[in-house]
């Protein structure tokens, strides 16, 4: 079913509110897989929302959203705009009328002011959708087989009438959902992704395919629109399996699941040392910040030779030996500047088991501006002990 949401309101137009009502609808109608290919804002202006909706209808659509101007004000005429498109007089409703008058008293307001009872008017046959965090209640009209549902703009009344009684509808009218499944790498950028996973084809299936570039790492999600879990998982499956047979090695988790959790979990209960032998030495207060804080445990300072005459040992395997057994550690991680350029570093990363053997050895750069290079570390020093395991 094709679905097209018009916002209506002329501040949204001068930009002095957000337009996040289409973005939250945006949503609900993808996870119901409702084909959603354009979306308006129009003013509070009576032709041009008659136009909209026109517009709308003509290229296809068979649910029609509006948001805003359901108030009791002039400017507010949604409500009217829809109902003279289908051609609907309103009608009171009686026991409308009265709730509102409730509602109005309730606030307070002892003389009830004859306009607010627009927000009573309905055309007959509609289904009115309860408002219970303010006093316009929305509608769902419906001519034949199109549809228009007017809600109204306070998000927090349009959520709660969406979660309420609008996605019960939506459930009835649902033909397939949208299912997605992501993979996140580590090592491997969004164009060498694109580049790894062109050649699968995707013609013939009802799966699309998209990278994602992130601070360090990378996704791809696939989506399926299917009728039920089991096909799309069927189809996950399918595409899933060539997807890791072209960049299996760079894929660390799937979904919800994280670099730093990865880590973590495989170097639970280890002890690091932390040797930073950096320009800024700031990358201990990086890593120290984050949860690896946990598995970094002991800090030493200062360059490689000034520990080494201070442990008056010459080689680095020494120096390593000695500081974990003195601080009972399982491994140290040592960093260097390699090259330091203005606001652009790189940075080896070495890390030797307890016996001052070298298990691996990396570089990486950091990135501008600041307050990135705190999450690309933590992320990197993540991804390399993920990738070194
Ligand atoms: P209205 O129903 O047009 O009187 O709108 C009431 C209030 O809802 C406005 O003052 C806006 O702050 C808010 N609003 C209306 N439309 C939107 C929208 N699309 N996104 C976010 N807020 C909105
Ligand atoms: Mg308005």
């Amino acid at each position: 079913m094709e679905v097209e949401i018009i916002c209506v309101g002329t501040e949204l137009l001068l930009g002095e509110v957000l337009d996040t009502n289409s973005q939250y609808l945006a949503k609900i109608l993808a996870n119901y897989g409702f084909d959603h290919y354009y979306r308006s804002i129009v003013g509070d202006n009576e032709e041009r929302l008659y136009q909209v909706i026109d517009t709308a209808f003509v290229r296809g659509a068979k649910l029609v959203i509006l948001t805003g101007g359901l108030g009791p004000t002039q400017d507010d005429v949604t409500k009217e705009v829809a109902a003279r498109y289908f051609k609907f007089p309103l009608f009171e409703d009686r026991a409308e009328r009265t709730k509102i008058q409730m509602k109005y008293q309730s606030l307070g307001n002892e003389h009830m002011i004859e306009s607010v009872y627009k927000q009573a008017l309905f055309p007959n046959n509609c289904m009115i959708l309860p408002n219970d965090n303010g006093t316009a209640p929305g509608c769902l009209m419906t001519r034949g087989n199109q549809h228009i549902l007017v809600l109204p703009g306070p998000p927090h009344e349009l959520v709660h009438m969406v979660e309420m009684y609008v996605c019960p509808l939506f459930e009835q009218w649902q033909e397939t959902k949208i299912y997605s499944h992501v993979y996140h790498c580590f090592g491997l950028g969004e164009s060498n992704m694109e580049a790894a996973v062109a050649d699968i084809h995707l013609a013939n299936t009802p799966v699309t395919i998209a990278p994602y570039a992130n601070v360090g790492t990378s996704r791809i999600r696939m989506s399926v629109k299917a009728k039920t879990m089991q096909e799309a998982q069927h189809w996950i499956e399918f595409i899933g399996k060539q997807i890791y047979d072209r960049i299996g090695k760079y894929i660390f988790g799937e979904n919800d699941e994280t670099l730093i959790d990865k880590m973590m979990e495989n170097h639970k209960g280890k002890r690091y040392g932390l040797i930073d032998c950096t320009n800024e030495a700031q990358l201990f207060w990086q890593l120290q910040s984050s949860v690896l804080a946990q598995v970094f445990c002991e800090q030493l300072a200062g360059s490689l030779v000034s520990l080494s005459d201070q442990l008056q040992e010459r080689t680095l395997a020494g120096v390593v030996m000695k500081i974990s057994r003195h601080f009972d550690l399982d491994g140290v991680l040592v960093f260097e500047t390699e090259k330091s350029e203005y606001q652009h570093h790189v940075y080896s990363c070495r890390f030797y088991d307890s016996l001052g053997n070298e298990l691996w050895n990396q570089s990486f750069q950091s990135l501008t501006p600041y307050d990135q290079q705190c999450e690309r570390t933590i992320t990197m020093v993540s991804g390399l002990f993920w990738q070194a395991q």
